[in-house]
């Protein structure tokens, strides 16, 4: 005998959200705009997968980053002992992948990407588990050019999906011997403080100080502030290089501040570091990070290649999205299609094809002929579903080859429109309808030939 076992309630896992579908709209937003942007600017896309092999990220991200210490998700794989990872950001991957595939044969590359990423992190308001960026890397480019690109590109999607109070941090963090000789100098520095160091902070001070300069701790901030600044260990070709960034955002009145502590989470950076930040979602108000990697493709076994990127918080944006106060069409259909007997549920699917087909969105009421709903309650679920209008089929209209075509968004004082046509002039006439209403009705139209 089999009997179904109930099984105990399974939750999803904790920092790991689910996107429902009244979000799915602001989802689909962003992701249109941000598609749109990045092609306006030459960006190809690039997907790689979501599994990498652990030495990727703990080789190519620097042993002692946050994100290789205590945030990756990684596991031996059953099957072969693989150790692999779920990706924690896609820089490493794309990189790999460029190699892999020598992309950059030809010359250099503009590509983007967007996806979840996953990192072990505590969770709160912006740090989830499971979180989505969407980032762009533009490979051997050598130029301030592409750097200031890069940020004129983040400010076009800023401005088109009508976000405001986003800032631009920019700083140069030189290059390895700069940064050597003023590596030297902060430790020294430091010891000098180190009844002020944190845990954290004397764990990094000889291993990778500068990340001390990144601390959140607030009772280490004014130590920090003192401390000898990169920007005045920076050479000649670095110096240029971040005037060139600066003199190109200056001329397109990109507002920015220098921002001296600006240091990026992963090693492979060098010269140009940015941060796009806000002060509307708390302590999580960094939405975009980037900058120069000049030495990671060598790294990796490539040819010495230069590289800039960046890559954004999705949620973080979202997030921002929604506290402006903007209204997001919820998913709405332009039919909802109400049928009436068995015959009449059979011409409905006809029905609802051909519409389809005329380019209109449809949903077709479902339910077995025999208990298919009263045509009261069908016509409720129509008016729920925002439809613009009812294609009713019931078997009058079966018995004359006709269906009525009712609308629901009589205006107010408006009687409810009401027509009944042949079944071959339903689909024109709801085109025509609905296309004729577009000058005054922007947000209720789904129509796209
Ligand atoms: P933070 O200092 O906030 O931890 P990070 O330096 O680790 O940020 P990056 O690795 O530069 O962040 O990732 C780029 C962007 O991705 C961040 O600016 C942020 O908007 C977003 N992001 C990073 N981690 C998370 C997370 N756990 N949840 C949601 N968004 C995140
Ligand atoms: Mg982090």
């Amino acid at each position: 005998m089999s009997e179904n076992k109930k099984i105990e309630k399974i939750v999803g896992v904790k920092g790991m959200n689910d996107i429902l579908p009244a979000d799915a709209p602001l989802w689909e937003l962003f992701e249109n705009t941000v598609h749109s942007v990045l092609k306006s600017y030459g960006f190809q896309q690039i997907r790689t997968p979501i599994v990498e092999p652990t030495a990727l990220f703990s080789r190519g991200l620097g042993e002692v980053t946050d994100i290789v210490e205590k945030e990756m998700y990684s596991f031996t794989d059953s099957m072969n002992g693989d150790n692999l990872t779920l990706r924690p950001e896609n820089t490493a991957s794309v990189v790999r992948a460029a190699l892999e595939h020598n992309l950059t044969y030809d010359g250099p590359k503009r590509l983007w990407y967007a996806g979840p990423m996953f990192r072990h992190e505590r969770p709160q308001r912006g740090r989830y588990r499971q979180f989505h960026q969407v980032g762009a890397e533009a490979l051997g480019f050598t130029g301030p050019d592409i750097d200031a690109e890069l940020i004129m590109m983040c400010q076009r999607l800023w401005d088109d999906l009508g976000l405001e109070d986003i800032r631009l941090e920019l700083n140069s963090i030189g290059n390895a011997e700069e940064r050597s000789k003023h590596r030297t100098d902060l430790i020294a520095y430091f010891e000098q403080h180190k009844e002020l160091l944190d845990t954290d902070a004397q764990r990094r001070l000889h291993s990778n100080p500068l990340r001390i300069l990144d601390t959140k701790n607030p009772t280490m901030q004014d130590m920090v502030n003192a401390a000898p600044k990169l920007l005045d260990y920076l050479g000649e070709e670095s110096r240029a290089h971040f005037e060139g960034v600066q003199k190109i955002l200056n001329h397109n009145n990109i507002p920015f501040t220098i921002n001296p502590r600006l240091v990026r989470g992963m090693d492979y950076y060098n010269r140009t570091v940015f941060e796009w930040v806000t002060d509307q979602l708390g302590s999580q108000g960094t939405v975009c990070g980037g900058g120069r990697y000049d030495p990671l493709i060598e790294m990796f076994g490539g040819k010495p290649t230069p590289a800039c990127g960046f890559a954004m918080g999705v949620e973080r944006l979202l997030e921002l999205m929604k506290a402006s106060g903007e209204q997001y069409a919820p998913n709405q259909c332009d039919v909802y299609l109400v049928h009436q007997g068995e015959a009449a549920q059979l011409q409905s699917f006809v029905m609802a094809e051909r519409l389809r087909g005329a380019g209109l969105d449809v949903v077709l009421h479902c339910a077995s002929a025999s208990a298919g709903g009263s045509f009261k309650s069908q016509m409720k679920k129509a008016d729920a579903s925002g439809a613009a209008f009812a294609v009713i089929i019931g078997e009058d209209e079966m018995a004359n080859a006709t269906a009525t075509v009712k609308s629901l968004r009589a205006e107010e004082g408006e009687s409810s429109q009401q027509v009944t046509i042949p079944f071959d002039g339903v689909p024109d006439y709801v085109v025509d309808q609905i296309v004729g209403d577009h000058d005054h009705d922007h947000d209720h139209v789904h129509y796209h030939p």
